[in-house]
């Protein structure tokens, strides 16, 4: 029996994988969940370190997509997915930090764009009717998702991004692709943009479109990232005599963190999830005080790609520990807080003190960090402070530091070296066009381009 997915809000029938995949978010303005997290075997926790990354992802996954996809299928996609290396460096003592920026746009969103784009292209040539999918960027996701789904058929994309907070090759990386790819400067802020993609969602009238997202409100999103969390811990630990782990993730939309709370509750040995943010601390203080206010508008950090004021998957989180968080930010049931202070802690890091931290841990260890990685390695800092222990801890780096060459070059005297991916964008012609923070002015330009 595969799983079945239910929406947050509650109102909509549940469904399995591949609708929960096309719709994205459900017709409620909920986020699809699903029913059970299925277990992670002793058997599997056993052999994970054994099993090179494609083929672990196709053992974690199987049990969300059974019925959906083949088990071939399933191959198919993982194994073309995630041709790409995952350096896990060890940086001192028993602390690690895992790269995840190896992929074609060098941020650990390429995980689950790929992912996505595969399945979603599948799904759509078997219904045989297109997709329009429409993406809010803070920096990464548009140019992981324009990349992952560049020319597959039967979908179009259109990225939306706050012109003035994505840095010139993050711009770069999603605007010169052409094709079925297609991008929108606003005069505004990231959750500015998710707003109005949120809203084309809930539109009835463009009903016709066949719209979907591909940011983390999407459950296509999550699956994938829960993967590198067991293959990391496999690595470093015995999972199968429960060795426990503390992983630390730069979170804005908190969608990383919930593919780890899915590795976690199927049964990974974690002692802590530490959820690192900017100067966008209001989740922070919703585990400290369990009150919830959305912070409007977002702060502006150099950690770019987490200037998340109201982050969509908290909804998700709440629900994992059984309370109710409406689309608003609205708590309808209070979840078990003390429970979720238990498994994760919440910290936010300042500028200065992201800075400082990739001057430092270059100084100290030789290794580079850019900005999101930083705050990830100061709140293990911050963690490990508090409560030494012997455990072994891993810091995920979530972009290459290539993508914020003046930053680093700034920090640590050193030009980061710049990965394939990278590599002559700068010559590539920009083509993008330009809207107003509108819903109305949206929603023109998607019956005029697309109806
Ligand atoms: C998107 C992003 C994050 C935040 O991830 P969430 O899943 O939104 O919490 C962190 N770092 C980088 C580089 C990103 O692109």
């Amino acid at each position: 029996m595969s799983i079945r997915f239910f929406s947050t809000n509650g109102n909509v029938p549940h469904v399995p994988v591949g609708s929960a995949l096309l719709q994205g978010q459900a017709g409620d303005k909920g986020l699809f969940m699903p029913e059970a997290v299925p277990a992670l075997s002793a058997g599997l926790l056993g052999k994970a370190r054994d099993l090179a990354y494609p083929d672990l992802a196709v053992e974690i996954l199987w049990p969300y997509v059974e019925g959906t996809f083949t088990r071939p299928e399933l191959e198919e996609i993982c194994h073309s997915a995630y041709d790409f290396d995952i350096p896990l460096e060890n940086v001192t003592g028993n602390r690690h930090v895992m790269r995840l920026d190896q992929g074609p746009t060098a941020s650990f969103k390429d995980f689950a764009a790929r992912f996505m784009g595969r399945a979603l292209g599948r799904l759509v040539k078997a219904r045989r009717q297109g997709l329009l999918i429409l993406t809010a960027t803070s920096g990464d996701t548009g140019s992981a998702v324009a990349s992952a789904f560049m020319g597959v058929e039967g979908i179009e994309v259109l990225v939306l991004f706050p012109e003035k907070e994505v840095s010139p090759r993050q711009r770069k990386q999603m605007t010169t692709l052409g094709g079925n790819i297609s991008t929108l400067a606003l005069p505004g802020k990231f959750d500015d943009c998710q707003a109005l993609v949120k809203q084309a969602f809930a539109d009835r009238e463009l009903a016709d479109l066949n719209l979907s997202s591909a940011n983390s409100i999407n459950i296509g999103r999550l699956l994938p990232q829960s993967v590198y969390y067991t293959w990391a811990a496999s690595r470093v630990a015995d999972i199968a005599g429960g060795q426990k782990v503390v992983f630390s993730i730069p979170s804005g939309n908190f969608g990383d963190m919930m593919g780890g709370m899915l590795a976690m509750h199927g049964g990974l040995p974690i002692e802590k999830f530490v959820i690192a943010t900017n100067a966008n601390d209001e989740v922070p203080l919703f585990l400290e005080t369990g009150s919830y206010s959305k912070l409007v508008p977002s702060r502006v950090c150099i950690s770019n790609a987490m200037n998340v004021g109201h982050p969509s998957n908290l909804a998700r989180l709440v629900s994992l520990y059984g309370g109710q968080m409406d689309e608003t930010g609205k708590i309808n049931t209070i979840p078990d807080m003390e429970k979720m202070q238990d498994d994760l802690f919440a910290v936010s890091i300042s500028d200065e003190e992201t800075r400082a931290t990739i001057k430092a841990v270059f100084e100290d260890y030789d290794t580079m960090l850019e900005p999101h990685g930083a705050v990830g390695w100061a709140g293990l800092t911050r963690y490990l402070d508090a409560n030494p222990s012997a455990v072994t801890a891993i810091s995920l780096e979530t972009a290459h530091p290539a993508k914020f060459p003046d930053e680093i070059r700034a920090l640590t005297g050193r030009e980061p070296d710049l990965p394939p991916s990278l590599q002559g964008i700068e010559e590539l012609t920009e083509q993008y066009g330009e809207l107003p923070v509108d819903y109305d002015a949206f929603k023109a330009h998607l019956v005029k381009e697309y109806r």
